[in-house]
């Protein structure tokens, strides 16, 4: 199965019982790229990757990830052509150990395959092979932020949607874990959309940048370029 493939929202309109939250969001992230979605809080990022996930029918707009409509489908199919995500909050089962984590997001795979995704899985993260016999509960943040995203990687995904995976992480653990992300990205192809508050790590990994304000795009530039605008960060992302 190929990697990464294209995700293009169009026009997307998004709401909870009549409120509206997103107002025709437009982005897309190009096959093997990474784009970071910034905002402050409030701004639509989480709704944005429920939306892509399937929790949450947009009103209207269109979702297209490698030439299919992803919009008319249930949350199983989407998850089924290779979406994953690594939602807010390093979900991982606590009362499991990390190796047990680990076979449970292989399961997706033919079982002939699991084995030496999970040794891929111990490579990349070293700390999670020393780890693998300790529970969920007995690791750190920052192991257990690595096991949540090891666990979305072993799927072998097509598209990787990550809420705010730094959150509360020290900035050490949190350079560690976005550079695995990016080698991850480059080795495997596959496409990454990154919700975050930490602007500066995002960008720095990313290709793109997004911002998201009060539910709109309103800037959409190389994270390169983002990452230089002091106007921009001042308005919208609070430093
Ligand atoms: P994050 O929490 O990751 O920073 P975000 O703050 O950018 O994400 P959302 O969580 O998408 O944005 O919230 C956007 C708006 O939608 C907020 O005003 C929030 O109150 C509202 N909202 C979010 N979830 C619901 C819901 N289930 N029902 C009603 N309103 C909601």
């Amino acid at each position: 199965e190929p990697a990464g493939a294209r995700l293009e929202l169009s026009d997307l309109h998004v709401g909870y019982g009549g409120a509206p939250v997103l107002h025709g969001v437009d982005l897309v992230v190009e096959p093997g790229g990474i784009l970071a979605l910034l905002g402050a809080n409030g701004a639509g990022k989480t709704t944005l990757l429920r939306t892509l996930a399937g929790f949450v029918r947009p009103s209207s707009g269109g979702i297209r990830f490698g030439g299919l409509d992803l919009a008319a489908r249930s949350v199983e199919d989407r998850a089924r052509l290779g979406i994953a995500q690594v939602p807010e909050g390093r979900s991982v089962v606590a009362e499991l150990t990390v190796e047990e984590n680990l076979r449970l997001g292989a399961l997706r795979l033919p079982r002939r395959e699991r084995a030496a995704a999970l040794a891929g899985a111990y490579e990349r993260f070293d700390a999670l092979a020393r780890r693998r016999s300790s529970f969920g509960h007995q690791l750190s943040g920052g192991e257990r932020q690595q096991l949540a995203l090891a666990r979305a990687l072993v799927t072998r995904p097509r598209l990787l949607v990550l809420d705010e995976p730094s959150l509360g992480l020290a900035p050490k653990i949190v350079a560690q874990l976005f550079g695995v992300l990016r080698d991850a990205a480059e080795q495997d192809g596959l496409t990454v959309l990154l919700a975050e508050q930490n602007v500066t790590s995002a960008l720095s990994i990313a290709d793109r940048g997004v911002v998201l304000h009060l539910g709109r795009v309103v800037a959409d530039r190389p994270a390169a370029e983002l990452a230089a605008d002091p106007d921009l960060r001042h308005a919208y992302l609070g430093f």
